[in-house]
């Protein structure tokens, strides 16, 4: 099945072509013809699975289809997402897909200046891509009026509620017209009161559940190093620059244990950038370019300054510590193997996190590989586990040697990379 197969106008077959899309993933064959139908949609998606374009892409074309209100140009699009950098890509693919359509767009978020964000919604818009808190001050200064609004869109409401949006989408809510409203709903997990919500907003919707619940992507190899705590920023170095890695996404628990770690991920010769939400919006979106550019090699990030983070053909992530809510790893992996590219997931787990490592086999109902890094053993195991601990006899002899003559405590992996014996495909694999 190809695009034109879905309904889509011409102007966007050719935006869609230019980016290269050959067909369309499930979701998108799924999402689009019912929501051009003008059906509301509740729809389990993880990031990754080319949600952004199932919704965008039919919504441009509704909006297409009818004509703009005379006057103020109020908005007739609202789509409503947890953080700065989903607002950021989620606005992108919208002036992406919609450039060779006339219809405006403005983005919303918090963490930078009002006016100019005023300046824009004031010369009249058609859709708006926004954060709760920022949205309600534009509309506490009356900057826009959402009494036009034709379809509702709710990007990732899982992390909007674990966000403590709730309040204030309750209160945007009570500003859109309510009948003759069609309302999308995208979550990666179906909670409970995500279900409520979706009883209260939604009218007769089309299910679409593309990936099992909290089933991680099948794209993306896992595995578990076990390592003492006070050993990890070693292996961390050492894995890097061993295996050569050239985009790693590290994900920690605390703003402050992002910084410290990527601090001392410099001092190892690696560039490193940090991006939490102590960091100013100016530096956050820096520190991402760079990431993607490929002038920062690792890139140091909290769980919620990394969602929506969308880097294309992202390979690795490393969980430096493990989030205490399973689902976050999920979201967290979910970082790479986007769009049918492969990925691999490591994650350095000390003893204090073995009752975290247990919840997430659990939420995944899987046994994840489980290895010991030669040089690296850690004081205790996890009882009752099958643990990879003896490579071939001729790799394990190379790389004890190369333990032993770049004991990284005390020698940079960078220096340490000159020293090493040369490898072979073979052999890096049996490290992973
Ligand atoms: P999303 O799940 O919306 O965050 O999208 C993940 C990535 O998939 C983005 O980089 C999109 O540009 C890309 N993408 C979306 N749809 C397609 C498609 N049909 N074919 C290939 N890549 C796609």
């Amino acid at each position: 099945m190809t695009f034109s197969h879905l309904g889509l106008s011409q102007e966007l077959l050719k935006a869609i072509s230019e980016q290269g899309y050959t067909q369309p993933t499930p979701i998108q064959k799924q999402a689009i013809p019912a929501i051009l139908q003008g059906k509301d949609v509740f729809a389990s998606a993880q990031t990754g699975t080319g949600k952004t374009a199932g919704f965008t892409l039919p919504l441009l074309q509704l909006l297409n289809n009818t004509s703009a209100n005379k006057g103020d140009r109020a908005p007739r699009a609202l789509i409503l997402l947890p953080t700065r950098e989903l607002a950021q890509q989620v606005g992108d693919s919208v002036r992406t897909y919609g450039k060779y359509l006339s219809l405006r767009s403005a983005v919303i978020y918090g963490g930078v200046a009002i006016r100019p964000q005023t300046q824009t919604l004031r010369q009249g818009v058609d859709i708006v891509v926004a954060t709760p808190g920022r949205l309600l001050d534009h509309l506490e200064q009356k900057n826009l009026n959402l009494s036009q609004i034709e379809i509702l869109v709710l990007d990732e409401c899982d992390r909007m509620l674990d966000m403590g949006f709730i309040h204030d989408i309750r209160k945007i809510l009570a500003k859109l017209p309510s009948s003759s409203r069609q309302t999308l709903m995208f979550s990666a997990t179906f909670s409970t009161t995500i279900r409520q919500l979706a009883n209260t907003l939604l009218s007769s919707p089309t299910l679409i559940e593309v990936a099992a619940r909290n089933t991680a992507s099948e794209q993306v190899e896992q595995v578990v190093h076990l390592v003492d705590r006070d050993r990890k920023r070693e292996l961390l170095s050492y894995t890097i620059s061993f295996h050569n890695w050239k985009q790693v996404l590290v994900f920690t628990r605390t703003k402050h244990g992002a910084s410290r770690l990527a601090e001392q991920l410099a001092k190892d010769g690696l560039q490193t950038a940090a991006i939490h939400g102590n960091k100013s919006q100016s530096a956050r979106m820096k520190a991402l370019n760079d990431f993607k550019q490929g002038k920062v090699r690792v890139l140091v990030a909290t769980d919620v300054a990394s969602r929506g983070l969308d880097i294309e053909r992202l390979p690795y992530v490393v969980n430096y510590e493990l989030p205490n809510v399973p689902e976050d790893y999920v979201h967290r992996i979910g970082r790479t193997g986007r769009a049918g590219k492969e990925g691999r997931a490591v994650s350095l787990v000390c003893k204090e996190e073995y009752e975290y490592l247990e919840s997430i086999e659990k939420l995944l109902n899987q046994t994840l590989v489980k290895e010991v890094v030669s040089g690296y053993e850690p004081s205790s195991l996890p009882v009752n586990s099958d643990i990879k601990r003896s490579p071939p006899k001729r790799s394990q002899q190379r790389r004890s040697n190369w333990a032993k003559s770049a004991t990284p405590a005390k020698t940079p992996p960078q220096q340490a990379k000159k020293s090493r014996p040369k490898t072979t495909p073979h052999r890096l694999s049996t490290l992973g």
